[in-house]
């Protein structure tokens, strides 16, 4: 990929001649419901061409304008349907300017919930939940990072304009930065600014440092925020066990809450080196030991050992990528999770997790069940959770409703 970024000031990029695709299948109500995701099969198989901003029509007829990705099943996300009021058929320049100005206000309403004094951290733009398919906008306290999910999403969002409508915001933000995939040789660009080696911020006032260039996602797991302050109230004076603990977000929220020990575990060597350092700059009393190794394998000889804990939390990576790997990655959660189970005491709880958006909250439920039956252990639901409120999803995109939470006491 060209570390070219596009020149127009407009936030959205459209090359001067739109060009259209053809819909082979009426999906019509489908987007009318509000969907934005047309998959290859509704279109001609011969139709690649290049990606970019096109003009969907059906039977002749604009439908939608959106984003045309040429080499993936995805095939189209839409922006806005043609019905729409504002949508101006001679000046699609100025109707995708409208279109994400009126995105944008919207979602910045949403992100006025966080006092910035105690959460400085938080999604600004989350793709299509904010109406704006392939972009993510995360803030970091005085830094932003945008990110995208595909290679044309660079030129059709203008990471500079967009830049400016962040500071126009957030007057505080220094450093825009663009993130690219961790395995590209150009890992990301400074759009302005330049970015920390370290960057700090708070979550509910809590302090976390993220080596952004290097780290997952674009930084951090902002999505478990709301699941680890439910952690923090039930942590007092526990033992606590934090499986596939990353950076040590539930850690912290747990020694905060007052747990007596906290041991966090996680494969990644440097993730487990960050946790160490959270726990410094937060100055923080608990006893805590930060442990590099496999999960699973960690679990069996604390079995092994008959260790117990107050509370085990165990929020693994996304075991099921796709469809396919749903009967795989079930197995997978129920061994991870009934293993878990084994290690709380008596009345001791458990969170477990799941970010696969390939697995319903009614299937990670099943999932649960399986677990407690085979640990043979029973248990209450004390409280479920999912994705904060800067992560929404359209109502008709249920399947972007990616993450599970559920924390339960064992009867
Ligand atoms: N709970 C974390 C996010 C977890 S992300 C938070 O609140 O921030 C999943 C983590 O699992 C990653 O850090 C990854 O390094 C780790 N991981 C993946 N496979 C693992 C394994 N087999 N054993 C331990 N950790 C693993």
């Amino acid at each position: 990929m060209s570390g070219k970024l596009n020149m127009t000031s407009a936030a959205i990029h459209s090359e001067e001649a739109l060009q259209h695709v053809d819909l082979k299948r009426d999906v019509t109500k489908h987007l009318k419901r509000g969907h934005r995701w047309i998959f290859a099969n509704c279109f001609d198989e011969a139709r690649t061409g290049k990606s970019g901003i096109r003009l969907l029509k059906f039977k002749g007829e604009p439908l939608a304008l959106g984003i045309w990705q040429a080499d993936t099943q995805l095939r189209f996300r839409v922006l806005l349907l043609t019905e729409e009021p504002i949508f101006r058929r001679n000046n699609i320049e100025r109707t995708l300017e409208l279109y994400f100005d009126s995105q944008w206000r919207k979602a910045l309403e949403i992100r006025k919930t966080f006092d910035l004094s105690i959460t400085n951290s938080f999604r600004l733009i989350n793709g299509e939940g904010d109406g704006l398919p392939g972009l993510i906008v995360d803030i970091y306290n005085d830094t932003a990072v945008i990110k995208h999910d595909h290679p044309i999403m660079e030129k059709v969002w203008n990471a500079k304009a967009i830049a400016e409508k962040i500071q126009a915001a957030y007057p505080h933000i220094k450093c825009v930065y663009l993130k690219r995939r961790n395995d590209e040789s150009e890992k990301g660009v400074n759009i302005v600014g330049t970015l920390a080696p370290e960057v700090q911020f708070l979550e509910n006032g809590v302090l976390f440092a993220s080596n952004i260039r290097d780290a997952a996602k674009t930084g951090f797991f902002l999505d478990q925020r709301d699941n680890r302050k439910i952690i923090q109230h039930f942590s007092s004076g526990k033992t606590v066990l934090n499986l596939f603990s990353y950076t040590g977000g539930f850690s912290l929220f747990a020694a905060k809450g007052g747990a007596k020990e906290v041991t966090s575990v996680d494969i990644a060597k440097v993730a487990i080196e960050a946790v160490e350092r959270n726990f410094k700059i937060n100055n923080l009393p608990t006893t805590h030991h930060d442990v590099a190794a496999d999960a699973f394998d960690y679990l069996e000889k604390q079995i092994l050992e008959k260790k117990r804990y107050d509370l085990v939390i165990t929020d693994p990576p996304s075991f099921a990528p796709n469809e396919k790997s749903v009967e795989q990655a079930k197995a997978a959660y129920t061994k991870v999770f009934s293993n878990s189970i084994k290690l709380v005491n008596s009345e001791g709880l458990f969170a477990a997790s799941s970010c696969s958006s390939h697995i319903s909250s009614q299937e990670f439920m099943e999932i649960c069940q399986e677990s407690f039956s085979r640990a043979r252990k029973r248990a209450t639901l004390v409280y479920f959770g999912a994705q904060p409120v800067d992560h929404p999803y359209p109502l008709a995109m249920e399947e972007l409703r990616y993450l599970k939470f559920a924390l339960f006491r064992l009867d």
